[in-house]
């Protein structure tokens, strides 16, 4: 009979946060597979927990992957950690999970810290509406697009960042999104010297721009207000109709395409063609 594969969340910062269930699946696992081993060695060691370690982490998870697979096909039982937090969760993990998925092996993951979670919570921000944007990358085509995605977002973004890329971060951020929109950046989470800075995106980066960030931060920036955002899809609207119109458009394609292309329902545009005529 096949194994499991478990993840389990470690502290992302406060050792107390282990829970009971995350220290049985690990002290029961036939072998954990760890993002770095020298790292979840001293996490065992505080538990009191001696298991046999492979790693398994972004450059060797092709190969692992297959490795873990077939034991977990052959029986035994894999906990997979990462260095702090949530495993799959902007960590390797992700294509492990797929594999075992693709090979009929159950997955089970164990509830438990999480930076995004942990900071969107007491981030003051909207909470209703989120979306977790990871890492954004440091090539910058994948940034820009990326970033342009965002533009008319309104839910609350989370980003995590690294400290030495955070001020060069901020002011793609703002320069995207105003230097006006609220951002609560979440620091240091759990640990002594956890801090929470609700601000703006341009205040936030006056702040680091001036004095380097220490520890790690996660990013939670307010949504695009969504009376903005009608505004915007209206301007865009109606530039693209005067567009099409003078390229020799009947009205009917004009307004066809438009909403085609911008996504919006046909009678919103055809309201704008309207308005626009009786406005010229
Ligand atoms: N899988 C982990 C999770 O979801 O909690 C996140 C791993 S990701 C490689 C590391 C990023 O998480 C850091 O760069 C930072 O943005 C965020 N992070 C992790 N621990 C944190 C903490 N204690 N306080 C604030 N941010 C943290």
């Amino acid at each position: 009979m096949a194994g499991m594969l478990y993840l389990v969340p470690t502290p992302i910062g406060n050792l107390g946060d282990i829970s009971q269930r995350c220290r049985e699946t690990l002290e029961q696992a036939d072998f954990i597979a760890a993002e770095d081993t020298r790292v979840t060695l001293k996490l065992l060691n505080h538990l009191g927990i001696k298991k046999s370690l492979v790693s398994y982490y972004e450059h060797n998870k092709a190969f692992k992957g297959d490795q873990i697979v077939q034991r977990i096909l052959g029986g035994e039982t894999c906990a997979l950690v990462s260095d702090a937090g949530s495993p799959a969760i902007s960590d390797p993990g992700e294509d492990l999970v797929k594999q075992c998925a693709q090979a009929g092996i159950a997955v089970c993951a164990i509830p438990g810290p999480c930076a995004a979670i942990t900071a969107l919570s007491i981030s003051g921000q909207a909470t209703g509406r989120f979306c977790f944007e990871g890492f954004l990358s440091t090539a910058k085509k994948s940034r820009r697009e990326h970033l342009e995605s965002l533009r008319q977002e309104t839910r609350t973004m989370i980003f995590y960042e690294a400290p030495h890329k955070l001020a060069a971060t901020l002011a793609d951020l703002a320069a995207y999104f105003g230097p006006e929109r609220p951002i609560s950046l979440c620091r240091e989470l759990t640990k002594l010297h956890e801090e929470v800075i609700r601000t703006t995106l341009g205040q936030a980066l006056e702040r680091f721009t001036q004095t380097a960030p220490k520890g790690e931060f996660v990013l939670v920036v307010a949504g695009t207000p969504a009376a903005e955002k009608e505004t915007a899809s209206q301007d865009d609207a109606a530039a693209r109709l005067a567009q099409l119109l003078e390229q020799g458009l009947s009205k009917k394609d004009a307004v066809r395409q438009t909403a085609k292309e911008l996504d919006l329902p046909k009678n919103v545009v055809y309201d704008l063609a309207v308005s626009l005529e009786e406005s010229e």
